[in-house]
């Protein structure tokens, strides 16, 4: 008899992107002549810079002759990728993050599913709601069963409260993904402050760093003090560049970080990371890392920030307008996610059919956790006369 994982029977149906497909077919089906502005998407639209694009075509020929070939790379990422991490995000923010502490994957959301496994089974996990889906089906399908709530709802700021049980490992994503708000670093201190006075785990997601705008705001959990004996940081190049279909990011793991095994004995973090990835990972291609170290270069840089600056651009007109309209809206601002709350107490689905009946799409704010009912989000990553056209047919709500 084959044997199956009864975790899964645990996870909550992934039916949100499905069912989001489905009314967007039957929109479509009865409306042949009316055109949809896709206002849901969570995928980058525009291309790879010319620093990268050139950089992959270096690698490639790299790779055809027998002098510069190069086959299975270290597992941990090239040096010249973690070097140029380590000083271009790190070093130059006055940051202590060296080389071998960071970690190359092929996308951040590989490393945040894969970390727990190297952490008890039996851990609580805190996560905050709404959010990202992957924190908790990841624990799920690891056999965690005790999860703790923190909400990030108006009435807070979406501000995650310290949790009144201790849990052992805490997620945290800001800028956020879902409601595109930042958590001031006074904040920020405060629950680095509480994992190091109880013993907990914080894993930092800043997946949308690129994004921050505001002057003085956290861009790496590592700006907090203290922060390298309680945090490990995961980074994306998929909405930084534009790698979404191409895969690379990397996850930070501090040599100061250790825990404990059930004999209580102490161990590393950042060795037992090593340990999971050398096993289970043979590293991201040289091509895409001769891509990502490109984005370091000047020409790579300033094009990065003209890409994320064009979908901030769109997230602040679409935040703008959909306050112009008389709703209430946060994010946008160092981030390309806008939340928009429903008005007159409308739920989730009920806002996405309304603003499917005037031809935008979202994503209903329900299928990020129950805080976040009542809401839905939109993206900046369409094009901008797509979003302006969003805007235009925003004004009828
Ligand atoms: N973290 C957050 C909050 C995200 O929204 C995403 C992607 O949408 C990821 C991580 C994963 O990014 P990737 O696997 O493309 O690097």
């Amino acid at each position: 008899m084959i044997r199956l994982n009864d975790s899964y029977e645990r996870l909550d149906e992934t039916y949100l992107f499905a069912k989001v497909a489905r009314k967007v077919n039957a929109w479509r089906l009865s409306r042949p002549d009316a055109d949809i502005v896709r206002m849901d998407i969570g995928d980058v639209t525009r291309p790879i810079c010319g620093a990268a694009i050139e950089a992959m075509h270096r690698a490639v020929a790299d790779l055809a002759a027998a002098s510069t070939f190069h086959g299975y790379g270290p597992e941990q990422g090239y040096a010249f990728l973690r070097e140029a991490i380590a000083a271009g995000d790190y070093a130059e923010r006055g940051i202590d993050i060296s080389p071998d502490e960071i970690f190359i994957g092929d996308g951040a959301k590989s490393d945040i599913g894969n970390f727990p496994d190297i952490l008890s089974a039996a851990d609580t996990v805190a996560l905050t709601d709404p959010v990202y889906p992957v924190y908790a089906d990841t624990n799920v399908m690891g056999g965690r069963k005790r999860f703790i709530s923190l909400p990030m709802i108006p009435e807070n700021g979406f501000v995650p409260c310290l949790p009144e049980e201790t849990p052992d490992v805490v997620y945290l994503c800001f800028p956020n993904n879902p409601t595109g708000t930042l958590l001031p670093r006074e904040n920020l201190r405060r629950w680095v402050d509480y994992c190091r006075a109880n013993g907990v785990l914080l894993l930092f997601d800043s997946a949308y760093e690129a994004y921050v705008r505001t002057p003085g705001a956290v861009r790496s959990i590592f700006e907090i003090e203290g922060a390298r004996e309680v945090a490990v940081e995961f980074r994306s190049f998929s909405k930084t560049a534009g790698f979404t279909g191409l895969r690379c990011g990397y996850t930070v793991v501090p040599k100061d970080l250790t825990g404990r095994f059930s004999d209580s004995r102490k161990g590393s973090l950042h060795d037992l990371w090593l340990r999971r990835q050398t096993t289970k990972f043979n590293g991201a291609s040289y091509i895409v890392q001769r891509a990502a170290e490109a984005l370091y270069t000047p020409e790579g840089r300033e094009a990065c920030r003209v890409q994320t600056d064009s979908y901030i651009a769109n997230a602040s007109l679409l935040r703008e307008s959909a306050l112009e309209a008389g709703l209430y809206a946060v994010g946008g601002q160092d981030s390309p996610y806008v939340w928009v709350k429903a008005p007159g107490g409308m739920d989730s689905w009920s806002f996405f059919d309304r603003l499917l009946e005037l031809g935008i799409t979202s994503t209903p704010g329900s299928g990020f956790g129950k805080s976040g009912e009542g809401f839905v989000r939109l993206t900046g990553f369409n094009s901008e006369a797509n979003t302006r056209e969003a805007i235009e047919r925003l004004r009828r709500i």
